[in-house]
C-alpha cells in the first residue's frame, strides 16, 4: 500500500523517535506534564530540521510537497510509539484549514510557524453552554470596519493545552442576533494579547489538562479572520472533520493489541480458544477502522465537500480502541499480580488509559453527534 520511499520515511521517523524517547517508554504522551512537554519541544525541533512536521504541506510553508501518506505515516508512528511531539492542533486542525481557506498572509505567517515546531495552538470552540450544539456559541466578536479590527468578549472552556498555547483558533459570533449557523467567524488570536485570561481546570486526579479561557475586550486585526467575516460556520465544520480523521486512536489501539498479544504469549495463555479468537477478531476490526481512517484522510485531500467519512472513522477508531483496552483489562484482571514486575508498566498503562479513553467518545464531537452526522448528512435521513 505504501511506496518504497514512504516505507523508508517510516524507518527515518522511527529512528528519530529512538534518539529521544527513553527506552521502555510505557505511557501515552501527556503534554500537560513538564517532562513530556519538554520532550515534545525537542522532538518537534528535530522534525522541523528535516521539514518533517507536516511533510504533505507545500515546501514554501515548511513542508515537503509529499502526498498525504507521509503525514499519515508520521501520525501513526507517533501514536504507536506513544511519543510526544505530534502537533494535533497546529498540523492536524488549523494547518489544513488555512491551506484551504486562509489568506496568503495567514499561510505565510502561521503555517511557517507551525512547521518551525516552536508554536503551540489550542482550540477555542466549546463554551459553558455550548458543546455539541456548537452553532449556539455566544462569545461576541464586534467587527469595526474602519479599524479592520475585532473586539472579542466571552468565555471558552475545556481548552486543551490552553495553558501551553501561543495561538488559539476561536469561533465567535460576529453578527449579533443572527440565526444559529449564520453570523459566526473563525478567528486567530495570539494568547499573549491583552484581555486573555487562562484558568486551568483541575480534574479529579489533581492535575489540569483543560482550561477555561476568559476573553475581555481582546482585540485582533481583521487579517486574522479565516475565510469570510460572518461565514465561519462551514470553515469551523471542515476544521472539525480534519480533527475527526486523526489516526492516533488507531495507533494507540494497535500498540495495545500488540502488547496484549505479547503479554498473553509470555504467560502462556495465547493458545486458549477464547483468547485466540478474540484477539483475531479485534485485529480484523482494527484493520477495517484503520482503512476507514486512511480513506477519510485521503478523501479530505480530494474535494471541497464535507463528508461523513471523518465521522465514521472517529466512531470506529474510538470504539475499537475501547474494545481492545476492555479486553486487555479483562485479561489483566484475571492474570496480573501485584508483584508482576515484568508487566507492571503494561498493566498500569491499561488501567489508566481505559479510563482516559472514555473521553474519545466526547472530544471533537460526541459519539451521538457523529451518528447524527452519518445519518443526516451522510445517509440523508430526516432529523
Ligand atoms: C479530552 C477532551 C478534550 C477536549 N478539548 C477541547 C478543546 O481543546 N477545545 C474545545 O473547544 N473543546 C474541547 N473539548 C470539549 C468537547 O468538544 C465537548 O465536551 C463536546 O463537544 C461535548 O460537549 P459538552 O461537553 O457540552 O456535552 P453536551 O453537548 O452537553 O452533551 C451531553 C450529552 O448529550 C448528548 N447530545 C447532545 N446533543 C445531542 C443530539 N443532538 N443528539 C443526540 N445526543 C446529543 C451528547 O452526545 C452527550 O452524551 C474537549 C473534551 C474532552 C473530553
Amino acid at each position: 500500500m505504501f511506496s518504497k520511499e514512504e516505507l523508508n520515511f517510516r524507518i527515518q521517523i522511527n529512528s528519530l523517535i529512538d534518539k529521544f524517547l527513553p527506552k521502555n517508554w510505557q505511557k501515552y504522551p501527556d503534554e500537560r506534564l513538564d517532562e513530556d512537554w519538554e520532550l515534545s519541544k525537542k522532538i518537534k525541533k528535530e522534525l522541523a530540521k528535516n521539514n518533517w512536521i507536516a511533510p504533505s504541506w507545500p515546501k514554501k510553508y515548511g513542508g515537503l510537497d509529499h502526498n498525504i501518506s507521509s503525514s499519515i505515516i508520521l501520525s501513526e508512528i507517533f501514536a504507536y510509539r506513544m511519543s510526544p511531539g505530534n502537533d494535533r492542533f497546529g498540523v492536524r486542525m488549523i494547518g489544513p484549514t488555512l491551506l484551504k481557506y486562509g489568506s496568503e498572509y495567514q499561510k505565510e505567517k502561521y503555517l511557517n510557524e507551525i512547521t518551525s515546531g516552536e508554536v503551540q495552538w489550542c482550540q477555542g470552540y466549546s463554551e459553558p453552554n455550548s458543546g455539541s450544539d456548537l452553532a449556539s456559541v455566544s462569545t461576541k466578536g464586534d467587527y469595526d470596519e474602519e479599524k479592520d479590527e475585532i473586539t472579542i468578549n466571552g468565555t471558552k472552556v475545556w481548552t486543551t493545552l490552553g495553558h501551553r498555547a501561543d495561538r488559539m483558533f476561536i469561533l465567535v459570533r460576529t453578527l449579533q442576533n443572527s440565526k444559529r449557523h449564520e453570523g459566526l467567524s473563525l478567528v486567530i488570536l495570539d494568547m499573549s494579547d491583552p484581555g486573555i485570561k487562562v484558568n486551568p481546570i483541575k480534574n479529579v486526579s489533581g492535575s489540569s489538562s483543560f482550561n477555561e479561557i476568559v476573553l475581555t475586550n481582546v482585540k485582533t486585526s481583521g487579517k486574522n479572520i479565516v475565510g469570510k467575516l460572518h461565514e465561519g460556520w462551514m470553515v469551523a465544520l471542515d476544521l472539525l472533520n480534519f480533527e475527526r480523521s486523526g489516526i492516533d486512536y488507531i495507533g494507540w489501539a494497535e500498540r495495545c493489541l500488540d502488547d496484549l498479544e505479547k503479554y498473553c504469549k509470555d504467560i502462556d495463555i495465547l493458545s486458549r480458544d477464547h483468547i485466540k479468537i478474540t484477539i483475531s477478531s479485534l485485529r480484523a476490526n482494527l484493520e477495517s477502522a484503520k482503512i476507514m481512517t486512511y480513506k477519510a484522510l485521503w478523501i479530505k485531500t480530494k474535494d471541497e465537500k464535507i463528508h461523513m467519512e471523518p465521522s465514521m472513522s472517529k466512531l470506529l477508531a474510538t470504539e475499537i480502541n475501547i474494545k481492545i483496552h476492555d479486553f486487555a483489562f479483562e485479561i489483566l484482571s484475571k492474570n496480573a499480580t501485584i508483584k508482576d514486575n515484568n508487566h507492571d508498566d503494561f498493566a498500569s498503562r491499561i488501567l489508566k488509559n481505559r479510563f482516559f479513553f472514555i473521553s474519545g467518545g466526547i472530544l471533537g464531537g460526541t459519539t451521538e453527534i457523529q451518528k447524527n452526522i452519518i445519518a443526516q448528512r451522510g445517509l440523508g435521513l430526516s432529523k
